[in-house]
């Protein structure tokens, strides 16, 4: 057995310890850029908490708070050409993973020229990554789905194609990321469960991927457990501090795993999906294929889904037969937190199910090459069909 792991993200935890903000950031360089979304760190007072952090440890900061969730590329080149004509040296990504992520893609709009040579395959069929040049990054989590400020990855859509594709490189690693369960307690019940999803699908295909080691194996479990145990408390009650701490750790384990495994086929499908329908956000798009997923590819692993079903309430010895039972477990746990959603239901329109087929094929084979077993054009097809 051969693997390796690296993750060079200092990472804080803990409740209160967004107060260090400005003592973190301050060595890594004098002017910040505050990347942020449109509306809810402003409302929440972590948008002007920060800036105040930011100046306190002597830092100048440039507020640019106008990231969509799904964001494009022209807001990326935006803030990158705003970065760079005001002198920023360092970005700090403040929300959920369209935050955190644009501030990545701002670090290396605003030091790179074209950002498609490392948004799209060249004709070998791979990505560029960024260079040294990057700036460094500052990541704060308010949502506990993505762990952008725990991977390598910073994903954006580009407009003309509609590829909701992704910068990958090391360079991409946040300096420091601060994982702190107070900044969620202002999420909404459905962008809590739905954030809360996208931790069980990094989780659930890290574990069963070609690419998987015997950490992240170990970490993808404790993730799954502690979504299982504490996402439906958090999704009753946004105060239960309890139950956002355990969705702030599971989505640190789940960063974990995504940060070395990646992902495979539901993301394969996850992100054409939100690519050519961008009001579906994330975690939504995800929920609408986990429970066909898991009906379709059961078989192809059978002791890593029994696992899985025993986690989500199977109570079955013989693991051909608990694993048979995940997608109808995973049904049930999407229940719980009002996501058994169908692509129908959120506004996916029929026609579209071909496109994203050949969007998946043409730019997430590589995610799509890590599930267990062939898959081909049919079986997208017919996960998207079951999940519609
Ligand atoms: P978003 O960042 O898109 O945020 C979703 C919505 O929730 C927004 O309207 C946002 O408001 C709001 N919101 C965020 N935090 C809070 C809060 N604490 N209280 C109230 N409202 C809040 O959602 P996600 O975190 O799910 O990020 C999804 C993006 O991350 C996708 O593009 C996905 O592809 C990407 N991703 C990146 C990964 C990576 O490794 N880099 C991994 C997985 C996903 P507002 O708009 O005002 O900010
Ligand atoms: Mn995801």
């Amino acid at each position: 057995m051969e693997f390796s792991y690296y993750n060079p993200t200092r990472l804080i935890f803990g409740e209160g310890t967004f107060s260090q903000l400005g003592e973190l950031t301050a060595p890594l360089g004098r002017h910040a850029m505050l990347v942020t979304g449109r509306y809810a760190m402003e409302r929440s007072g972590y948008l002007q908490k920060a800036q105040d952090l930011l100046e306190q440890a002597g830092m100048q900061v440039t507020v640019f708070n106008k990231i969509p969730p799904n964001p494009t590329l022209d807001v990326i080149v935006e803030g990158g050409r705003t970065a760079k004509e005001a002198g920023c040296d360092v970005l700090v990504g403040l929300g959920g993973g369209s935050a955190m992520d644009s501030a990545k893609n701002i670090a290396v709009a605003a030091t790179h020229g074209s950002m498609l040579e490392f948004l799209l395959p060249n004709q070998a069929g791979k990505k560029r990554p960024p260079t040294e040049a990057t700036l460094p990054i500052v990541a704060v989590t308010s949502t506990a789905g993505t762990s952008s400020e725990l991977t390598p990855f910073a994903v954006v859509t580009v407009p003309d194609s509609r590829e909701k594709t992704s910068l990958t490189g090391d360079t991409l690693y946040a300096r420091v990321a601060i994982d702190d369960p107070e900044l969620t307690y202002s999420m909404p019940p459905e962008v809590t469960a739905g954030t809360g999803v996208d931790v069980i699908c990094h989780a659930v295909e890290g574990y069963i991927s070609r690419v998987g080691n015997p950490i992240t194996d170990q970490w993808a479990l404790r993730a799954i457990e502690l979504v299982a145990a504490h996402l439906p408390g958090a999704v009753a009650d946004g105060s239960n501090q309890q139950a956002r701490r355990g969705m702030m750790l599971a989505n640190v384990f789940a960063g974990y795993v995504l940060s070395q495994t990646g992902t495979n086929i539901m993301h394969g499908v996850g992100h054409p999906i939100s690519g050519r329908c961008p009001e579906v956000p994330h975690g939504a798009a995800l929920a609408t294929v986990l429970v066909a997923w898991a009906e379709m590819i059961w078989e192809r692993a059978p002791e890593q889904f029994a696992t899985i079903a025993r986690i989500f309430g199977v109570d079955e010895s013989d693991d051909k037969v608990a694993a048979s039972q995940t997608a109808a477990a995973l049904k049930a746990f999407l229940n719980r937190v009002n996501m058994d959603v169908t692509l129908r239901d959120l506004g996916v329109p029929e026609d579209m199910l071909d496109v994203i087929a050949d969007d998946g094929q043409r730019y997430m084979h590589h995610a799509i090459a890590k599930t267990p077993g062939e898959v081909t054009r049919e079986h997208l097809m017919q996960l998207l069909q079951a999940s519609y």
